[in-house]
């Protein structure tokens, strides 16, 4: 899904003017690489309607060019879909803390529950894993060593004992121990069943559980959604575990369990290991999709840095012509405050495909040299670089502690960059002229 996402708005990411054409192009490709990608029909409809509404008709803002602009729409529509915020444990004020996890066989509720009970020990719990799984075989054996690698508890009462009986010995026993902290591991069916879920229940009124958590396997795709869908009918669960997602290539189930279920997913299981649990970050899940956290948080630089009024002065000058080496120091330090500067020249909207800029290396130490040349310059040389003679120039860089040479290759690159500004003046203005996606 990545790939597929990331080829198709790589083809937005450069272009300077976007039609309705684009855009639909583009979406249809999202649409078949979701569906691909075993999202739910439903909310792939809903997801590029909604991407579709807030991209054509709006104003594309100034920093970044309407392929950008897309590509923001689709990230944040992708983090909305899996629920905008991390979604934490409640941990009870009264403890011991119930966490109840349920799934279908192979699912991996045992090894998810040393999994967790090994990231909340080291955030200072004291947990206590309880082996309700009575029925496969090595169930419990498989829990207590699991326990005993992250030295934590194994409460058990062998596979005679009924679940429902354990799981309440099992939080007694927390209680007498100073456990704060009880992982109930409970049996799984092949399928889903009506024994099953009875004694899911009644293991849920029993010992009512401050969170049910659902284990579900992310390689299978959107039966995992549609299983999520059937045990919160029957059970109500209060958030989503994602196992496997280290080999899940396609991304369906993160993508639907939260719009189908409306319930978040709290952590993924990302490898075998029993350190592979991470707590679920939705916008970071949806950047690894696009793949473009780099252009993403630069973005959000960019928004931040760039003073529209600034950019609309400079504009004007532009398209005068008279920018001077004023205005290229006031570029410079902008451009510095968002970050290392080859990863910035090429994202900057219109730059990109220019091969003068790209040749000129840009290094951060440049940057200084180059401020300490124009700072040696007058005024006057600022504004009209043509009078820069030699005796001028062998002063500046005397002055700037660098060489004559430095200076000339300066004035140089000042020249082609005026140039480019123009064009880059030009393009913007018939960019203008259909600003809209219309
Ligand atoms: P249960 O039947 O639901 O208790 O499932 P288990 O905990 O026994 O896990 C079934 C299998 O899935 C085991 O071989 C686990 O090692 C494996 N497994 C669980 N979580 C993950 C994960 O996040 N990534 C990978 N690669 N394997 C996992
Ligand atoms: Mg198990």
């Amino acid at each position: 899904l990545a790939e597929k996402l990331q080829s198709t708005l790589g083809k937005l990411k450069g272009k300077g003017k976007l039609n309705e054409k684009d855009v639909k192009d583009a979406m249809r490709e999202v649409k078949l690489a979701l569906l691909e990608a075993d999202v739910n029909f439903k909310v792939v409809k809903d997801f590029v309607n909604k991407v579709k509404e807030r991209a054509v008709g709006q104003e594309v803002m100034e920093s970044l060019t309407p392929g950008q602009h897309v590509i923001k729409i689709v990230n944040e529509e992708l983090t909305a879909l899996m629920g905008n915020v991390q979604s934490k444990i409640s941990f009870s004020s009264k403890p011991p803390t119930i966490i109840m996890l349920v799934g279908l066989q192979g699912a991996g509720k045992t090894t998810t529950g040393g999994k967790l009970g090994g990231l909340l020990k080291k955030q200072g719990k004291k947990p206590l894993l309880v082996a309700c799984d009575i029925y496969r075989p090595a169930a419990i054996k498989q829990l207590q060593v699991v326990g005993e690698k992250l030295d934590i508890p194994v409460f058990s009462m062998g596979d005679k004992e009924d679940p429902v009986n354990i799981a309440k010995a099992g939080i007694s026993h927390a209680v007498k121990n100073n456990n704060d902290l009880v992982i109930i591991d409970t049996a799984g069916r092949l399928h889903i069943d009506e024994v099953l879920m009875d004694e899911l229940k009644n293991i849920k009124a029993e010992v009512k559980p401050h969170e049910i958590l659902l284990v579900v396997d992310s390689m299978t795709g959107q039966d995992a959604v549609n299983v999520a869908q059937s045990f919160n009918e029957a059970l109500g669960i209060d958030g989503v575990i994602l196992t496997k997602l280290d080999g899940d290539t396609r991304g369906g189930a993160a993508l639907s369990v939260r719009s189908v279920t409306n319930k978040p997913i709290k952590f993924i299981g990302m490898g075998e290991k029993l350190e592979d649990l991470e707590p679920f970050h939705p916008d970071r899940m949806a950047s690894r999709i696009l793949g473009m956290g780099d252009v993403l948080s630069l973005i959000e630089k960019a928004e931040q840095a760039i003073d529209i009024k600034k950019a609309k002065e400079l504009e004007a000058k532009i398209k005068k012509q008279e920018f001077d080496f004023e205005d290229f120091l006031t570029q410079m330090e902008q451009i510095k405050s968002l970050g290392p500067l080859n990863k910035i020249i090429e994202m900057i909207p219109g730059i990109s495909g220019a091969k003068e800029l790209k040749n000129i290396d840009f290094d951060d130490k440049e940057i200084v040299r180059i401020q300490a040349i124009i700072q040696s310059m007058t005024k006057k040389e600022r504004k009209d670089p043509s009078i820069l003679n030699a005796s001028r120039r062998r002063r500046i860089a005397k002055g700037s502690g660098t060489t004559v040479q430095e200076v000339n290759r300066l004035v140089k690159q000042f020249e082609q960059t005026r140039k480019m500004m123009k064009q880059f003046g030009d393009l913007e203005k018939s960019m203008k002229k259909g600003g809209k996606f219309k």
